[in-house]
């Protein structure tokens, strides 16, 4: 149940887009994950990044975003699983010692966040965010300074959901604490101050609303509101899923607090994150998209594409090429070419190649010395 229960292998880049200095790093290990199944976890890694890849907006953020592994090996395989909250009641010997149930709540799944920072500190201190992947198939995750989740259907969701928190500083936006149908009580209303999130509110003012920017002047504000507060709004959304308004219900409770669109991953898994939420993570990442970087292009199974930089003056060059982002692509380039023009800029180009036999997107980009 601690770091005598297994060892830390080492680390491994697995999404490269320049120095870690430059770049927002994401850090992601693995608990209840025996050595022998260290290529489990490797694959698990790369689905979640594959996921995130593939969410708005980290696609358009994705030049600035560099992944690490950290593989780190147990002595047994998966979480605790209390019988306090209907668990197995098994009690593996993993390194950060996952364990569901805390605080009572059996998807509440947690890790010894200390130790985690402890490996992170040594392996990868540069980590802009971090997290756990929990060799279990049982539903859970959190978020807190350490995100973390399991193995479940949908845990890429989950993963994304708790980044959401711990990389953005997100609320929940979903409007119940026990569920809606639970009968529950003490979430009536929300009588709080205004909360510090910047994706929940109290505030229905179309003048001061903290997201006002985003709402159409035609949107009534509030948007929906909960004519019966002791359960959760049973209306849907009047409204076309991308209108920013403020949607009564958030926080966990069924008035009071408002959210800016009817759906958003931080409501329920499955849903984009709203444009309150995308916004956050944008002016976040963005400043770590570096200005060597050339976007984003898709060249089809079989097929070549020329590529080139231009500079002025004449640099040497330090490196040009490509970085594949779909999975298992293949993709080759020759030697670079260079001319340097009698106006005084030096051009860089190569030709890249797809041997694969499906369309690859990838990076394009280049650095001058
Ligand atoms: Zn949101």
């Amino acid at each position: 149940m601690s770091a005598a229960d297994g060892n830390v292998v080492g680390t491994t880049q697995i999404v490269d887009h320049g120095p870690a200095s430059q770049k927002w790093n994401l850090v992601i290990l693995g608990d209840g994950y025996k050595q022998s199944e260290l290529t489990k976890f490797h694959t698990d890694c790369a689905i979640f990044v594959n996921t995130m890849f593939g969410t708005p907006p980290y696609d358009e953020l994705w030049c600035g975003i560099n992944v690490y592994r950290i593989d780190v090996s147990s002595t047994d395989s998966g979480a605790d699983d209390p019988v306090a909250c209907g668990g197995s009641g098994a009690t593996p010997k993993t390194y950060f010692d996952a364990s569901f149930c805390n605080g009572g709540i059996q998807r509440l799944l947690e890790v010894n966040n200390s130790l985690v920072h402890a490996v992170v500190n040594a392996q990868m201190p540069q980590a802009h965010m971090i997290m756990v992947i929990v060799n279990t198939t049982e539903y859970g995750g959190s978020g807190g300074d350490v995100a973390t989740f399991s193995l479940a259907a949908g845990a890429g969701e989950i993963g994304l959901h708790e980044m959401g928190h711990t990389a953005f500083g997100f609320a929940d936006e979903y409007e119940s604490w026990a569920g809606c149908g639970s009968g529950e009580t003490g979430h009536d209303k929300y009588t709080g101050a205004e909360p510090s999130q910047p994706n929940v509110t109290t505030d229905t003012n179309r003048a001061t609303n903290k997201w006002r920017d985003l709402v159409a002047a035609a949107t009534p504000m509030p948007t929906t509101a909960n004519k019966d507060c002791s359960k959760c709004d049973p209306q849907g959304n009047p409204l076309p899923a991308s209108t920013v308004g403020a949607y009564e219900g958030a926080l966990y409770n069924h008035c009071g607090a408002y959210r800016p669109q009817f759906n958003c991953r931080m409501r329920a898994l499955g849903n984009p994150y709203c444009a309150v939420c995308q916004r956050v993570i944008r002016q976040t990442i963005a400043p770590y998209m570096a200005s060597w970087t050339w976007g984003t292009s898709t060249i089809g199974a079989g097929q070549t594409q020329r590529w080139w930089l231009s500079w002025n003056g004449y640099p040497g060059l330090e490196w040009i090429g490509v970085q594949p982002v779909t999975p298992g692509a293949e993709l080759d380039w020759d030697t670079p070419g260079m001319q340097e023009n009698p106006g005084g800029s030096t051009l860089y180009w190569i030709t890249v190649r797809n041997k694969s036999a499906v369309p690859v997107t990838f990076h394009f980009r280049g650095s001058m010395l």
